[in-house]
């Protein structure tokens, strides 16, 4: 949609968690409205294709903002999860990151009192903050990347979306490689997101 994307993330029984992206005052408008009106508005955008939508839950507003801390370390502290870094929730990433860093940090300081290293040196909180900048900048830039791309209604860039997201969906191979990057099964993975032991 032109003020941004309606992402639809599955759960498990029939249900979805959406993320409904709107200017400041329109979703606090949509958003105080009765939930008959608010379907009314909502189904021409969510569409067809999981047939009949009622609401399960209640519904909130976030501000959202693309954050990125300048530095996840410093003598004895470490930042995690959306405290170092938070994403746009177009891709449902924001959990899956904060994990990552719980695991990561969790294998960087068991190692280093296993040698013997203060655990609150900088040069130890260093490895969880190498391990994690890159995955965390690369991906902040994708959602961002990709709402921007999809909160607009410019037709050159309409049709680049249908066509890349039709290949995408034509190719196993690509689709697959999309589904293990999107959870988190790519790259340097902590051995606890493993289920492996430190
Ligand atoms: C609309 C929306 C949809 C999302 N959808 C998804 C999704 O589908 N999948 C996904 O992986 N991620 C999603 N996310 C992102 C996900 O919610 C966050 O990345 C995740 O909750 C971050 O966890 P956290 O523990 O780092 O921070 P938080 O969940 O923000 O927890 C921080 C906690 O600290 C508390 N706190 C703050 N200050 C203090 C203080 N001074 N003293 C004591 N306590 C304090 C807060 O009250 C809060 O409970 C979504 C986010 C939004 C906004």
């Amino acid at each position: 949609m032109p003020p941004g994307p309606l992402a639809i993330l599955p759960l498990p029984g029939n249900r979805c968690s959406i993320v409904w992206s709107e200017e400041t005052q329109e979703a606090a408008r949509i958003n105080a409205l009765p939930d008959t009106d608010y379907l009314a508005y909502l189904r021409p955008r969510f569409g067809s294709f999981l047939g009949e939508i009622k609401l399960a839950g209640a519904r909130f507003t976030y501000p959202l903002n693309l954050t990125l801390a300048d530095h996840f370390i410093a003598p004895r502290l470490a930042l995690i999860g959306d405290a170092a870094h938070g994403v746009h929730p177009i891709a449902g990433q924001g959990l899956n990151l904060g994990l990552r860093d719980v695991g990561a940090l969790a294998e960087v300081l068991i190692e280093a009192k296993r040698r013997g290293e203060d655990i609150g040196a900088v040069d130890v909180l260093e490895r969880y903050q190498a391990w994690r900048r890159f995955d965390t900048t690369t991906l902040a830039m994708v959602t961002d990347g990709f709402n921007r791309l999809f909160s607009n209604d410019n037709s050159i860039l309409r049709l680049g979306r249908g066509i890349g997201l039709g290949i995408i969906n034509a190719i196993p191979a690509l689709r697959q490689r999309f589904i293990r990057e999107a959870a988190g099964l790519t790259g340097d993975v902590p051995k606890l997101l493993q289920g492996r032991q430190i």
